[in-house]
């Protein structure tokens, strides 16, 4: 039998959107105007948009025909009360509280569960959480394991977290300075790297016995989920959807953004298990996104949601969606690209410290790559690295993360295989010519979360790509 067969995507395409071709001249003009950041493109110039997976994803049409259930009653509206029985019977939490998307959920986290001081473990870092917990005070501490920041290491879970790093810090600070740890399936800044349902088990365990609470990152932990299907031993033969309850269960409760796993264009929630948590979390809802059953958003909104949940788990879904981005990380290979190993769930990661050796750190070679293949072909990328990763708090010095990423994220459900090949070719034609990517210099630097808004410049001459 072979092993190798072809598979295609579980559904047709019932609506096209027109998308616009540009020139290399007006891509060049237009990147230098945005300030050599892809977050500042219009997306009508724009040919191939893998910025993000975040609210990129086509909805279906049942997720269409659900926006017309909208039923827009300022409170206790019958599409929160979908949501709510879906988020309980996929995710297992007792308490829903919806919010406009997931850092609406981090915020109102981050505000109840942590005091001044107090440090929050995680593994690994995403931007929007770290900023909200720091954002009250808390202290960040990485415990993801080792490989996680070695981007040619296979271990098959490099969202792992290191027990004796996290047992360390409990140790030295004590459990009570401790606010909660931070799990996150599929790690995002890691590569899109899932956990092991293992791992998941011991890290709660050993956090339970300090009386640690533990809440989950669930943005991607249905991708997660599949990642544990196939590749943890023992594992194969659940559903993903027995695994994603799995998970949660050992869990206290979680922060979501709908936008990435739950197929839609706008949404998130927070869901926990402690009463005094979700009664603390209803209040501040009121004052921040909403009343506590719509949350900032329409009722259509949370019914685009509830349908997308349940189309998330499907094992058709999530094997082809998995399956695009492994087809471009194996041309990316084939073609000598440097690629984050194992190639992640939600996109290709592009070593671009590897890519760009030419340039050194504070010329952000993942910036200029991003900017030098939008310029190449209309691709949009995304930086993660040392300009994602900001400042010091104490130092002020640009912290320099170990992994230097341009991010080519795959919205679920928009591209083809075609769209796919377009990409690696020009990534793959860009690295033949790597040595005509010149390095940046901020001009303009944004006090927080800079790599949306900042702006850059050429060094040594007016392009960043140099024929
Ligand atoms: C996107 C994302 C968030 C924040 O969610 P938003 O909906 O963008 O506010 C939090 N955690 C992870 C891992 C994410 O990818």
């Amino acid at each position: 039998m072979a092993t190798r067969r072809s598979w295609a995507e579980p559904w047709k395409i019932k609506m096209v959107e027109p998308l616009r071709m540009t020139t290399r001249a007006e891509r060049e003009a237009a990147i230098a105007e945005a300030g050599f950041n892809t977050f500042l493109l219009p997306s009508r110039l724009v040919y191939i948009d893998l910025l993000t997976d975040s609210g990129t994803s086509a909805m279906s049409d049942r997720q269409w025909a659900g926006l017309m259930l909208g039923d827009e009653a300022y409170a206790g509206s019958d599409n929160f009360y979908h949501l709510e029985a879906m988020v309980r019977k996929y995710y297992g939490y007792k308490h829903l509280i919806p919010t406009h998307q997931g850092r609406g959920a981090e915020h109102l986290l981050s505000t109840i569960c942590i005091r001044p001081g107090q440090y929050v473990p995680g593994n690994m870092y995403f931007t929007t959480t770290k900023a909200h917990q720091e954002r009250v005070g808390g202290k960040f501490v990485d415990v993801i394991i080792d490989e996680a920041h070695d981007s040619t290491s296979d271990h098959p879970f490099k969202g792992n977290c290191d027990l004796a790093k996290l047992e360390k810090l409990i140790e030295r600070v004590g459990a009570n300075n401790i606010a909660y740890l931070s799990l996150e399936g599929t790690v995002n800044m890691a590569g899109g790297q899932p956990c092991s349902l293992a791992n998941i088990r011991e890290t709660c365990a050993l956090c339970h016995r300090y009386g640690i609470k533990v809440f989950l990152d669930a943005t991607r932990a249905v991708e997660n989920a599949y990642f544990i299907k196939l590749r943890e031993p023992g594992q194969a033969g659940k559903t993903i959807a027995q695994i994603l309850r799995e998970i949660c269960d050992c869990t206290d409760g979680c922060t979501m953004s709908a936008k990435k796993d739950s197929l839609v264009n706008i949404g998130g929630f927070l869901a926990v298990n402690d009463d005094k948590i979700a009664e603390a979390a209803r209040n501040l809802c009121v004052l921040f996104e909403g009343l506590h059953t719509y949350g900032g958003l329409a009722g259509r909104d949370m019914e685009a949601m509830a349908v997308g949940i349940e189309e998330s788990v499907q094992y058709d879904h999530m094997h082809a969606r998995i399956g695009q981005v492994e087809y471009l990380g194996r041309k990316l290979i084939e073609g000598g690209v440097p690629i984050v190993r194992p190639i992640g769930g939600h996109g290709v990661f592009i070593d671009a410290g590897k890519f760009l050796p030419h340039l050194p750190r504070d010329r952000f070679p993942a910036q200029a790559l991003a900017a030098a293949l939008y310029v190449d072909s209309g691709v949009r990328a995304m930086e993660r690295g040392a300009v994602s990763a900001g400042r010091d708090k104490e130092t002020g010095a640009h912290l320099f993360p170990k992994l230097e990423l341009v991010r080519l994220t795959i919205p679920r459900r928009v591209y083809t295989q075609a769209h796919m090949d377009v990409t690696a070719e020009s990534v793959i034609e860009l690295f033949q010519h790597h040595r005509k990517i010149a390095g940046l210099r901020f001009t303009y630097e944004p006090e927080f979360l800079r790599f949306f808004q900042a702006r850059f410049e050429p060094v040594g001459g007016q392009s960043i790509l140099n024929d």
